[in-house]
């Protein structure tokens, strides 16, 4: 762990623990329109504490940012999304910023803060689904069969870590922000040229991109998949093998713990949050495709340990695990997490920095990614041709 400050993303509760001396000032307010939630974000010039809580009459969430002053007038926005209404903000005392979200009724929401640059960031979920949508899917619902059976084409890689943040280190001294980059920029290369997708990287080289934004990078780009590609790390040095995992909560010991380290927050502080959020957690792993990622997972599993084993020995398939993984949260496509062996294992980190093995592994996960479109296909095609509508 190398930071200590680091804000975990998902707290609803959260209180920010660093304290606003001199007074925060408020930058801006924005917000961005996604299939399954609204996200606004107050962005500010310091850390700030806040505190939540809800109202009706009309319906309303409000949050109050301490020790905070708004250098402008009070602000108003109209959203009209069919969640939330529109977005005040206001000083409300000397040291006090209060924002106003009026939503069209009482919905799910989350809201966390996030350093670099700060902000705070409130997520309200649409889960009952507005009458506009509903109507909308079942006119539609022929195209959107259509849609998954054909038109997977649109994938975003996502290279862990980069930039300030190497990842886990092995005992030989190779970085994870390395190795998954060029296994990353190859499994593009390979999905581009042989299987004809559309690729959008997370990061192309060896930059800092925090977690939230790399979904929300798959989320405004409209993709279809989204991988994201890590190597392992244990304390104990014998541990290998290569592990695939989509989004989930868990109970699973070491499924934690490699959560936690991807995480960048303690054990204990995963095992916290997984208690305190089950109910939205919940909601997020079925927003987040949680059968289809399940589908992927295995059939990217499957390649990489069949491929691999061809020709390197002691290949150990650990399998396909769920945890709740901060750079999975809030996909909206069917999304997972590739560790790709052990790079606190001195075997592996011995094959990881060899580039026959990474560019192996890379073409195993796009024949992973292929043979999870081609069963797509299959399995859809029927309804696609049984019920023709709208
Ligand atoms: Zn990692």
């Amino acid at each position: 762990m190398k930071k200590a400050l680091l804000v975990p993303l998902l707290l609803i509760f959260l209180i920010s623990y660093s304290e606003a001396k001199k007074g925060v000032s408020i930058k801006s307010l924005r917000y961005s329109t996604y299939q399954n939630y609204t996200r606004v974000v107050v962005d500010l010039d310091g850390s700030a504490e806040y505190k939540g809580n809800r109202l009706s009459n009309p319906d309303r969430i409000f949050f109050d940012l301490k020790n905070c002053r708004l250098p402008s007038k009070d602000k108003s926005v109209a959203v009209n999304n069919g969640t939330i209404n529109s977005i005040r903000m206001a000083q409300y005392n000397s040291k006090t910023v209060r924002v106003v979200l009026e939503v069209k009724e009482f919905q799910k929401y989350s809201a966390f803060t996030l350093e670099d640059p700060n902000r705070l960031v409130i997520d309200i979920y649409n889960e009952k689904g507005n009458s506009v949508a509903k109507k909308d899917t079942r006119t539609r619902g022929r195209v959107l069969a259509e849609k998954k059976a054909y038109k997977i084409k649109r994938v975003v890689i996502d290279p862990g870590h980069g930039g300030k943040d190497p990842g886990a280190i092995g005992p030989g001294g190779t970085r994870e922000k390395d190795i998954v980059l060029h296994v990353g920029k190859k499994l593009g290369k390979l999905l581009k040229k042989n299987h004809g997708m559309e690729v959008i990287y997370t990061r192309d080289r060896d930059i800092f991109v925090p977690l939230n934004e790399r979904t929300e990078i798959a989320n405004s780009k409209k993709a279809d998949l989204f991988i994201s590609v890590h190597t392992n790390a244990s304390k104990k040095r014998k541990t290998r093998g290569l592990e695939t995992y989509f989004l989930s909560w868990s109970s699973d010991r070491e499924a934690i713990r490699v959560a936690a380290r991807e995480n960048k927050v303690s054990i204990k502080k995963m095992q916290k949050m997984q208690g305190g959020l089950s109910m939205i957690l919940q909601d997020l792993a079925r927003n987040s495709k949680r059968e289809e990622s399940l589908r992927l997972a295995h059939s990217v599993q499957n390649a990489m340990i069949t491929s691999l084993k061809r020709d390197y020995s002691r290949i150990e398939d650990l399998g396909v695990k769920y945890a709740l993984f901060y750079v999975l949260v809030g996909a909206e496509m069917p999304s997972i997490l590739v560790e790709i062996s052990f790079i606190s294992n001195r075997e592996e980190e011995k094959r990881l920095t060899s580039i026959k093995y990474r560019n192996r592994v890379a073409s195993a996960i796009a024949s992973g990614i292929d043979a999870y479109i081609s069963q797509s296909t299959l399995i859809v095609n029927p309804e696609v041709q049984g019920k023709p509508r709208g």
